[in-house]
This record gives C-alpha cells, sequence and structure tokens, in this order.
C-alpha cells in the first residue's frame, strides 16, 4: 500500500478542476507523458518531479498516431494495474489516463508538424512519428495545463522537437529534459527491452559503450568520420542490423557537425537487435 492516494482521471474536465485546484493554493504542477508499461527510468522522470514540484500528474497513453503501419502499436506493452501501483507508490498526485476517444473524438483534424529538429535521425525512418508525438503532447499539455512537463533525454529528438514546439506555439510550459536512466552494464531502460531474447540482451549494452567510445573520442580530437567507421564496425560485430543510423549532432539544433567546434554534441543512434529496435545517445564536447 502506497502513503500517498493516487487520484484517477479519464476526462479533461475534472483533471482540470483539480489542476486548478492545486493552482489556486500557489503549488506548482509537473505533468510527466508516458505510455505506460512503466519501468525504472519513468520513475526517475517522477522522481524529478517531486523534487521540482508540489503536485505530480502522470499521463498514460499508448498514442497510436505516433506508430507507423508496420509498428509495434498493437503488441506495445500494457499493464494498467502495474502502472497504477507504481505511480502510486512513487508518490504521483493524480494517473491521467484518457482513451482515444477523448483524445481523438470523431472529426478530429489537426496535427502538429514540426519542421528542422524532427527531420532526419528517427524523423528519418519514423515518417510522422514526431507530428503525433507534438499533437499528442501539445493536447496533453493543454488538457492537464501543467507549469513544468518533464521528458527523458533516452528520446533525444523527441525533446528538442518538443521545446521547439512549445516555444513556436507559445504554450505557457517549462520543458524540462531528464538524463537517461540506464541498467548497470549502459543498456538504456526502455519498455521494448522486454522484447529481447537473453541472447540478444546480453549484446544490447555495446550500443551504449559504441556511443561512449564515440564521446570520448571526440572530446580526445579524434576524427569523426573514423569513430563512426569504427563504431559501426562494432555494432555489427554485435550482431546489430541494420542500423538505421549513427550520427553526431549539435545538441541544441541537432544539425550534423563532425567535431566540438560548435558547441556540445550529441551521438545519437538506432539500430535493430534481432526484432528490436533500440535507441539511444550520449553527450559530448
Ligand atoms: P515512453 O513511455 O516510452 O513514451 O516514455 C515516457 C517518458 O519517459 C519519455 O519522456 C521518455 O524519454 C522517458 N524515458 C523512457 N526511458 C527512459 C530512461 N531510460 N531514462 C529516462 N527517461 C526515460
Amino acid at each position: 500500500m502506497s502513503a500517498f492516494p493516487l487520484s484517477v482521471f479519464d476526462a479533461v474536465a475534472p483533471l482540470r478542476a483539480q489542476v486548478a485546484a492545486w493552482r489556486a493554493v500557489g503549488d506548482r504542477i509537473v505533468l510527466v507523458p508516458t505510455m505506460g508499461a512503466l519501468h525504472a527510468g519513468h520513475l526517475a522522470l517522477v522522481a524529478q518531479a517531486r523534487a521540482i514540484g508540489d503536485r505530480v500528474v502522470a499521463s498514460i497513453f499508448v498514442n497510436p498516431t505516433q506508430f507507423g503501419p508496420n509498428e509495434d502499436f498493437l503488441r506495445y506493452p500494457r499493464d494498467t494495474a502495474s502502472d497504477l501501483a507504481l505511480l502510486a507508490e512513487a508518490g504521483v498526485d493524480a494517473a491521467y489516463l484518457p482513451d482515444a476517444a477523448v483524445m481523438y473524438p470523431a472529426g478530429f483534424s489537426t496535427r502538429i508538424a514540426v519542421d528542422g529538429v524532427s527531420e532526419g535521425l528517427c524523423g528519418g525512418f519514423r515518417p510522422g512519428h514526431f507530428s503525433g508525438v507534438a499533437t499528442v503532447v501539445t493536447k496533453l499539455i493543454n488538457q492537464a495545463q501543467p507549469d513544468v512537463a518533464l521528458f527523458g533525454e533516452k528520446d533525444f529528438q523527441q525533446l528538442q522537437v518538443i521545446r521547439r514546439a512549445m516555444r513556436d506555439l507559445d504554450i505557457p510550459v517549462l520543458i524540462e529534459g531528464v538524463p537517461t536512466l540506464r541498467e548497470a552494464d549502459g543498456l538504456a531502460l526502455s519498455s521494448r527491452n522486454r522484447y529481447l531474447t537473453p541472447e540478444e540482451r546480453a549484446r544490447a549494452p555495446r550500443l551504449h559503450a559504441v556511443l561512449t567510445r564515440i564521446a570520448a573520442g571526440l572530446n580526445a580530437g579524434e576524427p569523426a568520420e573514423a569513430l563512426v567507421a569504427e563504431g559501426r564496425t562494432v555494432l555489427e560485430a554485435a550482431g546489430f542490423g541494420p542500423i538505421q543510423y549513427l550520427e553526431i549532432r549539435d545538441a541544441g539544433s541537432l544539425a550534423p557537425v563532425s567535431d566540438l567546434r560548435t558547441g556540445p554534441v550529441r551521438i545519437l543512434a538506432a539500430a535493430y537487435l534481432g526484432a528490436t529496435r533500440l535507441i539511444d545517445n550520449v553527450a559530448a564536447g
């Protein structure tokens, strides 16, 4: 049993009324959007939310519009009972679980498209993905009306797309990134890690090792091209494939860069290990 009462909402009006009541007494409200199948990475966002706010709202919605036709929407893991228990235990004040009819009522016709930061990387391999993300996150933020919304650096391009969309649309919310929580061997926690066979799981940390090696090389002044080529070779030798991308980008604009002269960079990768698509990224500079 949790020491914290968790209110569960599935509609916009009661959620907004609760948030308004909290705000009326001066509380700072933090939203943590998720797709459920919660793990310690999500709970790191909740912990950060509790540290910086007075009230925490966590949303769970597996958003169909951010999945491509051949992606895993139907088999995406769903475990609401366990998720709610974890959120209660973590001290979340309100869980928001809208269903598809609340998010996309009949006649829904609007889409937010973010140019620039959503192009290339995951955006190049998942057409429409970031438009789906930007649209649903804008809706969740307008519905919950938090002061702050937290997103993991694990999905670094997503974080930059959301920052850009909120800025461009003058949506009055502070977007903050939270560092990636990893297993002891470096593998970034992800709801999709459960798809890995034990044998794949043993090889999966190589992705983070490759990114870390490229970051160290860049920091030491080694040439980017050779570092990336070496990284690809190591990933292929570990059984990764196809490697969708392994790239060095400006940490803010996500423009392609090949050294640290223009400021901090991010090294980002997406690659399949068997049937599972893994993504990760690290900082350099
Ligand atoms: P998801 O449920 O996969 O949409 O993720 C919900 C939020 O949790 C997103 O902001 C993710 O970036 C974040 N997240 C997922 N995995 C991790 C992790 N290992 N460390 C930190 N944040 C994460």
